[in-house]
């Protein structure tokens, strides 16, 4: 038998044996392509579609590890949102998140110079070719004024009174808001006075009237103060019996929104209530214009420019790092955020450089 070819049914299980092996090499073949068929789509279908089918998941679902990582891409904030926001409001007494968020936003503030949100919107401008800025003052923007380590937005009631006594004592002169538009406007050459400075303080806390009002009445400094009329009595926000003696002590009173809102997230009819009704009340309140605004968080869109133009207001405070100048438009003028964790030779080096 050995060396004899192999009978006829052997033969048949032979080749069907092959066949079959030759099959399920095609059968894996053809799996194998489907299935990188599948991962090239997945790998290159829109990334929201996605998201959309997970944030339908409640958040903590147990389901998928992969819901996870694709939520947390969508939470992701916007860099936009990231470059200038101001801070978030004291009401968040939650301290991590009010350092991560305001670390976040200002470390890099100074270098990035933030895009502003409605770059190129159509708004007035004061000259139509930029040139060399005749006029550039710096507006040092404050906030709470008490004693929070750690937090950069605040600054100590010491720290405020050593970078005031540095100010008095190497000839700066805090002006009133008027004084500075007239500046900024040229119309003040005959008085200038000797290196201006604005302050200016964000948000109305209850620190600015129990701490910063002392401390610059020592020097007869003025400031700006933009307030949320509807955080007015709040708890660690003053009331308007304070906000009249500030005024009365020689403070600028101007807008901050109603309620502090990120404008960019609201309607236009939103965002005409939260701009005018602040306007009106501090108005009302105080027997004086308040067409100066200030945004919360640093953020505005095109309908928020054109909210502030169709209702005539003069100027608007960002938090984009810089002077003011006569160059930048209207609604867009810069300020220098003041670190209150910094020490005075830090403050100094923001101040411009005189002979
Ligand atoms: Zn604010």
């Amino acid at each position: 038998m050995v060396g004899v070819p192999m009978n006829f049914p052997s033969k048949r299980i032979l080749f069907y044996s092959l066949l079959a092996g030759l099959f399920t090499l095609l059968f894996l073949l053809l799996a194998s392509c489907l299935s990188s068929f599948n991962y090239g789509i997945g790998d290159f279908s829109p990334i929201p579609a996605i998201i959309e089918v997970q944030s339908a998941t409640p958040m903590g679902s147990p389901s998928e590890g992969q819901s996870e990582v694709l939520v947390s891409t969508k939470d992701k904030p916007t860099p936009s949102l990231e470059i200038t926001p101001d801070h978030p409001l004291i009401e968040n007494t939650d301290l991590t998140m009010k350092s991560s968020v305001t670390l976040v936003t200002y470390v890099s503030a100074p270098v990035a110079a933030a895009t502003p949100a409605a770059k190129g919107a159509d708004q007035p401008t004061i000259k139509p070719t930029p040139s060399a800025p005749k006029v550039s003052i710096p507006v040092l923007n404050y906030h709470s004024v008490t004693i929070d380590p750690g937090n950069i937005v605040v600054i100590s009631p010491a720290k405020l009174e050593e970078q005031m006594t540095y100010l008095h004592d190497h000839g700066y002169t805090p002006v009133s808001l008027a004084t500075f538009i007239s500046l900024i406007e040229g119309n003040g050459s005959a008085a200038a006075p000797e290196k201006p400075v604005l302050l200016t303080f964000d948000d109305g806390y209850i620190d600015n009237y129990e701490q910063a009002l002392p401390i610059l009445a020592k020097y007869a400094f003025p400031a700006t103060l933009f307030i949320s009329p509807g955080m007015v009595d709040q708890v660690g926000y003053l009331n308007w019996e304070q906000i009249k003696k500030l005024h009365e002590a020689g403070w600028d009173i101007q807008p901050h929104g109603m309620t502090h809102p990120h404008l960019p997230k609201l309607s236009a009819n939103q965002q005409a209530y939260e701009i005018l009704e602040a306007r009106k009340q501090i108005e009302e309140q105080l027997g004086v214009k308040a067409d100066v605004f200030c945004y919360p968080y640093g953020e505005f869109n095109k309908i928020t420019l054109k909210i502030l133009m169709d209702h005539g207001f003069r100027y608007a405070f960002t938090t984009q790092q810089g002077y003011a100048t006569d160059q930048q438009p209207p609604y867009q003028l810069k300020r220098i955020f003041i670190n209150g964790e910094e020490d005075l030779h830090s403050f100094i080096k923001k101040l411009p450089k005189h002979d």
